[in-house]
């Protein structure tokens, strides 16, 4: 039997979907470690183009090619993005990984450097880093739009485990599915035509509620979103109201609402927007009034509401893109 070298290895992905190259990562892990703690990323985040699975569905995919005794070494947790606060989530990964390991210290995290978003696997100096090279150059996003546009499941037989393939080939039955696929071929339709537009969107906060609204708009659609705006403005401040006019309709004083205006942030993250580079231009509005003005919905938005901030974790996994996250960058000018 072979000598195992670690008492843990630390594997941390989406695997949107778990495919081959990921399967061999794991049997990799277990070679050279005792046991295996994976972390899966994007825990409470929306299905989405680049995530159409969530927690549950992910952690049932990954155990279903697993051996009962693999089983029996692997733990897995799920872990929130914090696009926007990096310290945090380290601390997060850190923290669950401790919770399982005690006061072990001799672990390795494990991955494959395949470009400049595999940075983080170099980010836990306690934790001696292991390449698991890379299996057959098989790619999770080639396989999603491989399954969403053209549902070619004999190609996908060549990429993933065959209990995959069975989940992949249920779920094409869906209506998750054809919710998704919708996306993505908007997304094909148009990523040729899209030109680094960036955009502006509006927090507004009043006695504890925030404003979020259900837009048309395809990858928006069946999600909650913070108003927008196309492009940065110079006289957005005094003129909110109108660049949100398509948007929502907000009985109050327009000179009362340019007054609330508190700051202002860039969202960057590189993969907030599917059809390419775009970033977003976030003001924050503090409304210091009694009642909750008014509001309704607009030419692009069929709902729009007032959530009370307390309540907004329960609409954490229906928020689009990054928006989750940009609140809570705000979040400190609210106590
Ligand atoms: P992934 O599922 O794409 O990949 C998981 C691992 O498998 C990676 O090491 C990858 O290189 C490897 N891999 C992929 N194809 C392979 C192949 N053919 N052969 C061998 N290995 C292969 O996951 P990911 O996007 O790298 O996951 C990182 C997660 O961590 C994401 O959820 C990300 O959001 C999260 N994260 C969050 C923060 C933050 O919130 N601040 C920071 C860093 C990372």
């Amino acid at each position: 039997m072979e000598k195992k070298v670690y008492e843990f290895s630390v594997y941390i992905g989406r695997f949107q979907p778990f495919h081959l190259g990921h399967l061999q990562s794991i049997k990799f892990a277990l070679k050279y470690s005792k046991k295996l703690i994976i972390i899966l990323g994007g825990a409470y985040s929306s299905p989405s183009p680049r995530g159409p699975w969530n927690i549950t569905q992910r952690i049932e995919m990954i155990r279903s090619c697993l051996t009962t005794l693999e089983k029996k070494k692997v733990f897995f947790v799920g872990i929130r993005d914090r696009l926007y606060c990096e310290e945090k989530w380290i601390q997060n990964v850190q923290g669950e990984v401790f919770k399982i390991t005690n006061s072990e210290s001799n672990i390795a995290i494990i991955g494959h450097q395949k470009d400049s978003s595999s940075y983080y696997l170099k980010i836990f100096p306690q934790w001696k880093f292991l390449e698991t090279g890379n299996f057959k150059q098989i790619n999770a996003t080639d396989i999603r739009k491989i399954y969403f546009l053209k549902k070619d499941l004999p190609r996908i037989k060549e990429l993933v485990p065959k209990s995959i393939l069975n989940y992949l080939t249920k779920y094409s039955k869906s209506d998750d599915y054809n919710f998704l696929k919708n996306k993505f071929k908007y997304i094909e339709k148009n990523k040729d035509s899209f030109f680094n537009e960036n955009v502006t969107n509006v927090l507004i906060f009043c006695n504890q509620y925030i404003l979020l609204l259900k837009s048309k708009e395809t990858l928006k659609e069946g999600l909650y979103s913070l108003p927008e705006a196309n492009n940065f403005n110079k006289d957005f401040e005094s003129n909110a109201l109108e660049y949100l006019q398509y948007e929502v309709r907000i009985n109050i004083d327009k000179e009362y609402f340019s007054k609330s205006y508190v700051s202002s942030e860039f969202f960057n993250y590189s993969d907030r927007f599917p059809l390419g580079k775009q970033i977003s231009k976030t003001y924050l509005f503090i409304l210091k009034s009694d009642n909750l003005p008014v509001i309704s919905k607009a030419r692009n938005s069929s709902e729009v509401i007032w959530i009370l901030l307390d309540d907004l974790s329960f609409l954490e996994n229906k928020m689009y893109s990054d928006h989750y996250q940009i609140i809570q960058k705000f979040k400190k000018n609210f106590y």
